[in-house]
């Protein structure tokens, strides 16, 4: 037990540092990157050690582990994120137990949460993913759906759209990953030039590539094996 803590203490500190540098050597400020824990497939035992060492914001992936660690850390006052992809029968569960949806890539699932946050009468703060690297597998919008997914976005009343997030192919070179981010950068530039609007957050940035995000803009990076280790 004690390990485990001296571990994910070691883990995070470093981390940190990582960010920090990562930020003084491109200007930014450590205020506007915010690290989203990625606790999936990890105990809520290793979340109550990270909350000890003064970290309160958590990513999840799936929808019942995710609600099964919220029951048990119900009195650590945590701040959720859904980073998962999200089926429309699991939407009631999601809406209002999670800060930030990241996942949000296109319009049945976009008319499936506003209808559940009217009921709820909650808004519901949203991210759109995007599919930057066009991978078959992966989730996300194709970049040239992005404007008509937005306008169906910005036409419902309970959720409120903050910005983009993506997961870019996997890849080592260091110069194609910064240019998936760049281009994420520009369609948020775009998108929020197109509709005269804000949009805050970039939600980009990984274990092995978050440094390159924190260059090209991220405000969010969403870190698990580099705090918590493998996953199983
Ligand atoms: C698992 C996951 C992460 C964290 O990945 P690591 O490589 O372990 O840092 C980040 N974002 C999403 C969407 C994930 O599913």
């Amino acid at each position: 037990m004690e390990d485990r803590f001296n571990f994910l203490k070691q883990r995070y500190l470093s981390l940190k540092e990582e960010i920090e540098n990562a930020c003084s050597k491109t200007g930014r400020n450590l205020s506007e990157v915010q690290l989203i824990a990625v606790s999936k497939k990890h105990p809520a035992q290793d979340i109550a050690y990270l909350y000890q060492l003064g970290h309160t914001v958590f990513g999840e992936n799936y929808v019942q582990e995710a609600l099964d660690k919220q029951k048990q850390l119900n009195d650590l006052n945590l701040n959720w994120h859904f980073i998962g992809s999200l089926q429309t029968n699991k939407v009631k569960f999601v809406v209002g137990n999670f800060t930030v949806i990241h996942t949000v890539d296109r319009e049945k699932l976009v008319s499936s949460l506003a209808k559940q946050c009217q009921k709820k009468n909650y808004c519901q703060k949203i991210l759109i993913q995007v599919n930057v690297g066009r991978e078959p597998q992966k989730a996300g919008v194709l970049p040239e759906g992005l404007e008509k997914l937005t306008e169906i976005v910005l036409d419902q009343k309970g959720l409120k759209l903050e910005g983009l997030m993506t997961l870019p192919p996997y890849t080592e070179n260091k110069h194609q990953i910064r240019k998936y981010f760049s281009f994420l950068r520009e369609l948020k530039e775009k998108l929020e030039q197109k509709f005269s609007i804000q949009l805050k957050e970039l939600s980009m940035g990984m274990t092995h590539d978050f440094k390159e995000a924190i260059m090209e803009g991220a405000t969010m990076i969403r870190i698990g094996t580099k705090i918590f280790g493998p996953r199983e």
